[in-house]
Order: C-alpha cells, then structure tokens, then sequence
C-alpha cells in the first residue's frame, strides 16, 4: 500500500481526507493507548505513527498505519506472557521456552 493511495470510506464510498498523524508514545499515555489497542500497549515502547483520515460526508474517522507501525504491532500481537514467568513468548505455545511451564489453552476473544 502507497502513501498517496486514496482511501474511500466504508459507508459511503467517498473520498477520505487525511486530517493528521499522531505519534503515541506507548509508555507516555497509557490510558489513552490502552483504550485503542488493549493489552498491547502494555509490552512497547516505540512510537507509533498513526495516519488519521476523515469522511467529509458522514464523518466516519479511520487509522492507518506506516509500514515500520505495521509490523510492530503484528510482531507483539502474536505475544502472550508466560504465566509462570511473565516473560513473552508466541502465542501459539503450549510450553514456555524459558521455565517450560504448560500454558493455559489459548482462546480468541
Ligand atoms: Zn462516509
Ligand atoms: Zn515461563
């Protein structure tokens, strides 16, 4: 996907406007990154480059993300921690790779 490539809103098909990029700072505001991406926000630092655009018909607000964003979160999003140890490993595992404690059954919410 290229920077410039025009994004139509769901509803209404229209044009969206870009309106402005925000950076989060995951650790600085926690509140506020908490509401948006839950548990994640919990196990980075990085910034985050948020692109905001904006439907001028029905006003319907949508977030995208640079490619570097992107991958950040799709890389912590397949992290769960240990519950022995706490420490992150793929969410997929049966056994810590660390202590090599049995993990709970993995359920998508
Ligand atoms: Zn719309
Ligand atoms: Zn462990």
């Amino acid at each position: 996907m290229s920077e410039g490539e025009a994004k139509k809103c769901y509803s209404c098909g229209v044009e969206m406007q870009f309106a402005q990029r925000i950076p989060f700072r995951i650790r600085g505001q926690p509140g506020l990154v908490k509401l948006v991406f839950g548990e994640w926000a919990e196990i980075s630092e990085e910034m985050l480059n948020f692109d905001v655009h904006v439907c001028p018909s029905c006003g319907e607000i949508r977030f995208s993300t640079d490619e570097k964003t992107r991958r950040s979160l799709l890389g912590k999003a397949f992290l769960k921690k240990c519950v022995e140890c706490s420490r992150e490993i793929p969410i997929a595992s049966e056994r810590c790779s660390y202590c090599a404690t049995k993990q709970p059954e993995y359920k998508e919410q």
